[in-house]
Order: C-alpha cells, then sequence, then structure tokens
C-alpha cells in the first residue's frame, strides 16, 4: 500500500436499533484502533433509512456506551461535556435522514446513464413472482419486467401508479452478464457472477433509498478511504462494487472482518441479553477486560501477550492479524480475562466498584463501615470473576442466611458431634479478648484447640464455617470470623455459633 496515511478516513456506520450488539462493538473498536494507530479519522454516520426499525433515544445510548468503553469518534456524533448528542464535521449531515435529496438526485442520475430503472410492480405481484420462483426452486428475483419499459410506457405507468396514490421504486439494472470481483483486504479477491445478483430497490417509494444506494453515496461523498465491517455483509459488496463502477468513482479498501460464533460454531445467539454490551457492563464486566476481549475476536498479535490496554491495542493493531476464520465467542474466556482485570485493582478501587452491586442486591452499604467492605472484597477479590456476583456471594455478612441443620453436619460426623464442636468453640471464643479476632490469631489458637484434642480438622472447622455463613461454599472459617468480628464485634461470631447449636 503506498502512503496514505494523513488521508485514512473509516466510518462507523449503525443503525439505531436500540442497543450495541457486541458485534457492532467489535466493528466500532477495530476502527477506532485503525484509525488511531494511523492518524486517521472514524466518522460515526447514522444509518436510519429502515424507518421501521428505528428506536427513540438509540444515538444517544450508544455514544453513552462507545464513551464508556473508550471508544470516541471525530466527525458525525458525539456526546458534548453536558452528554448532549451534537454533531460536527464539515460533511454534515451525518445522520441519513438528512440526506434525502443527495440519493434521490444520484438516483436520478442513474436512470438517466442507464444503469437503474423505475419499476411500478406492485407488492402482490413481485409476492406472485416469489411465490412460482420458489415452487421452481429458483432463486427468489425480481424478474425485470419494468427493465426494459419504453418511455411511452413508462410515462403510462407513472400516470397509473400516481392515479392510485403510489409510487415508483427505482431500481439497479444489474449488468446482465460479466463477474464482480471485490478486492478483501484480509479475504482477498471474491468474484461474484453478475447474474445471480437481483436488481436490488435503491429508491424506495417514499423517497427514502435503501442501504445499498445510501452507503455507497455517503461513503464516496465523506471520503472513506477503508470500508470495515462484518464479514456478513459481503452478500452485499458485490452490489456496492457495481454502483461504484456504474457512477465511476473510485472503490475504498475494503477489509470484512470475521464472523464471530458461539463455542458450537452456531452464529452468535440473538436474544438481546446475550449480545448486548450493556448488559455485559449491567453483569460487571469491567470496561478494560471486554475491549481487551473484543479486540481478539478475529483479531490476533500473533504473540504470548494476551492482556492489553487500549494504548497497547493501538500501537499494535494491524489489519493484516485479522484472521479469516470466524472468531468464537468464548464466555469463560471473558470470565478468566474479567477475573484478571478485577485482580489488577486495588482493593480500595475495587471496593468502589463494588459498592453499586451490593446496593443492587439490597445491601445499604452506607450502614457500613468501609474498612468492613474492604475486608470483604479482599476476600472475594481472588475468586471473583464478574462485579455481579458480589451480592449472592457475601450475602452472608450482611445477614445470616437461612439454612438447613444438616449443613452443620461434617460429612464423616453426626449432628450431636457437631452439636458438641459448635458448644467447646462457643466457650472458646467466648474467652478471647476483641482484638484477638484476626485471622492469624484465630487460626493459630483453634488449631491449637483441635491438636490438644486431637479432634479431625474437619469435624471442627466444618460445622464452625457453615454456622458462620449458613453456606455451602464461602472462604475459610479464620477469615469469615474475622471480618465478621471486625464489621459487628465478636458478638455476633459467637451468636452465630449459638444459633448453629440450636438448630441441632
Ligand atoms: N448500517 C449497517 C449496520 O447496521 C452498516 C453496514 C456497513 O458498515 O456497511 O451495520
Amino acid at each position: 500500500m503506498t502512503d496514505t496515511t494523513s488521508q485514512i478516513r473509516v466510518r462507523f456506520a449503525p443503525s439505531p436499533t436500540g442497543y450495541v450488539h457486541i458485534g457492532s462493538l467489535r466493528t466500532a473498536l477495530f476502527e477506532f484502533l485503525f484509525a488511531r494507530k494511523n492518524n486517521g479519522k472514524l466518522v460515526l454516520r447514522i444509518e436510519d433509512t429502515d424507518r421501521t426499525r428505528l428506536v427513540e433515544g438509540a444515538v444517544d445510548n450508544l455514544l453513552k456506551v462507545m464513551k464508556q468503553l473508550g471508544i470516541e469518534f471525530d466527525e458525525g456524533f458525539y456526546l458534548d461535556e453536558n452528554n448532549q448528542v451534537k454533531e460536527r464535521g464539515e460533511l454534515a449531515p451525518y445522520l441519513q435522514s438528512q440526506r434525502l435529496p443527495l440519493y434521490q438526485k444520484h438516483a436520478l442520475e442513474l436512470i438517466s446513464k442507464g444503469h437503474a430503472y423505475y419499476c411500478f410492480c406492485s407488492e402482490e405481484r413481485l409476492e406472485e413472482v416469489r411465490k412460482e420462483q420458489v415452487a421452481l426452486k429458483k432463486p427468489p428475483m425480481y424478474d425485470r419486467k419494468c427493465r426494459n419499459l419504453t418511455k411511452e410506457q413508462i410515462e403510462e405507468e407513472m400516470a397509473k401508479i400516481r392515479e392510485q396514490g403510489r409510487n415508483p421504486v427505482v431500481r439497479f439494472a444489474i449488468p446482465l452478464e460479466g463477474q464482480t470481483v471485490i478486492h478483501d483486504l484480509i479475504y482477498g479477491d471474491i468474484t461474484y457472477e453478475n447474474k445471480i445478483l437481483d436488481d436490488h430497490v435503491l429508491l424506495k417509494s417514499d423517497g427514502f433509498p435503501t442501504y445499498h444506494l445510501a452507503v455507497v453515496i455517503d461513503d464516496h461523498f465523506m471520503q472513506i478511504s477503508h470500508i470495515i465491517r462484518g464479514e456478513e455483509w459481503m452478500p452485499s459488496t458485490p452490489k456496492h462494487v457495481l454502483l461504484y463502477q456504474a457512477f465511476n468513482w473510485q472503490i475504498p479498501l475494503m477489509a470484512h472482518i470475521p464472523l464471530i460464533v458461539n463455542p458450537d460454531k452456531t452464529k452468535l445467539s440473538k436474544r438481546q441479553g446475550d449480545v448486548a454490551v450493556e448488559d455485559f457492563l449491567n453483569k460487571g464486566y469491567l470496561k478494560e477486560a471486554l475491549v481487551n476481549f473484543v479486540a481478539f475476536l478475529g483479531w490476533n498479535p500473533k504473540t504470548e501477550q494476551e492482556i492489553f490496554s487500549m494504548q497497547d491495542l493501538i500501537s499494535q493493531f494491524d489489519l493484516a492479524k485479522i484472521n479469516k476464520a470466524a472468531a468464537i465467542f468464548d464466555t469463560n474466556k471473558l470470565d478468566w480475562m474479567n477475573g484478571l482485570y478485577i485482580r489488577s485493582r486495588t482493593d480500595r478501587e475495587l471496593t468502589d466498584l463494588l459498592i453499586p452491586y451490593w446496593q443492587k442486591s439490597g445491601v445499604d452499604t452506607q450502614k457500613f463501615k468501609r474498612g468492613f467492605l474492604e475486608a470483604i472484597t479482599v476476600l472475594e477479590k481472588e475468586r471473583l470473576k464478574k462485579l455481579s456476583e458480589i451480592g449472592e456471594r457475601t450475602k452472608y455478612f450482611f445477614a445470616l442466611p437461612e439454612y438447613d441443620a444438616s449443613l452443620l453436619v461434617w460429612k464423616k460426623a453426626d449432628a450431636t458431634d457437631a452439636k458438641n464442636k459448635l458448644s467447646m468453640l462457643t466457650d472458646l471464643l467466648s474467652g478471647f479478648s476483641e482484638n484477638k479476632f484476626i485471622k492469624a490469631e484465630l487460626e493459630k489458637e483453634i488449631k491449637d484447640f483441635i491438636a490438644n484434642n486431637n479432634f479431625d480438622n474437619g469435624s471442627v472447622l466444618w460445622p464452625m464455617r457453615a454456622a458462620l455463613t449458613g453456606m455451602q461454599a464461602s472462604p475459610p472459617p479464620f477469615d469469615v470470623a474475622a471480618v465478621l468480628a471486625l464489621g459487628y464485634g465478636k458478638d455476633e461470631v459467637i451468636k452465630r455459633l449459638q444459633t448453629g447449636m440450636d438448630k441441632l
């Protein structure tokens, strides 16, 4: 490639559908990284020509999510310091519904050059044609009835349709023969036979362009140098190439990025909860982890390094390192990576991040000492995969859960034994002063007590841990006892041991 770094312009062109799909985040991220790496510009254009899919507030939401993740746009829409959606850039408007005259003018230009034509067919007729083709096992395509109408026929049809209060659509006259080649930076040259391409609609009867017409016109006038988008758009690309040729415009470079699939290779689930970036953030995936993980969906630095900050990504991103094979969305890997980012936070930072999740689970965090919350954080830090787990995992620190007496019984003992051990422990701990209720002291004293009595560890530690937490799994009993004492005083520890005894 020649050195055109100063002119690199890429665009992110979402349709405003209300939430940010994980695949859209991946596209935007790759475009952002490519633009930043090459001193280029990233344009945000909103493709709102499908009026049935519009969602109120979608642009606002999109910008907030992107900003949170560190992706910013140089042209088009952005959030100002008051988080209001604003537009900037010399090539405005960047909202397709405000560019209708441009599309209409160019559709007419194609008609005058013989590359497009009016189609007057009714929905009913198109449906019949489609049914016949399906019955004959042919791919459904427009049968080109209106492609070769004479000037007189066109005038006649136009008068008729207007009388019915309808408008014609404009269709692209696809060359009947020959081939169209896509030169893709990732997939190489891909050749399509023109005869399999449909005379698709360019301008709808309501005067709105279809995606194909609008995307080509906008990418041209917005001086886009590289089109980076998901592989699922590949079947549209030959139509775009033919449009560029019909307009006699230079075709931007193209890079299609591989599909994202589930581990079983099926298409990434469409259910919103599984693919919406907002939901991943709400579940407590850290933004850095999400960006790092998403960067690896189809891109690979080809080194051992797996942990990348946004700055690392910018400096190492390279279109040449994008894979052709579908990218597997592996939630286990995301959880693992999130765990690493969680552990890289200081105890203080992590506590700040966890407080909203405790609150969501019903804990009035204001009522507790900061040191207590931080001590709980320390206990969970090693194990936590996402922030949203914190409520369930640590609920016993805020209120002893209901539990069944059988939980107190160690697998090699019985209820009588459990009751005895809890009773002896209660006596032992009651004799300790408050300042002995720290982990190291408790561990030493209780282990001595076990050794002096020749008890099995489990026969004492299991009922103790179960009585303190009411949970099947938790951190070790010494840690829990120390943190409970820090939060409420040693009485809380004694009280929970007694509650256990009373159950048996
Ligand atoms: N509006 C399309 C989308 O929603 C853009 C596809 C493209 O990048 O050309 O993803």
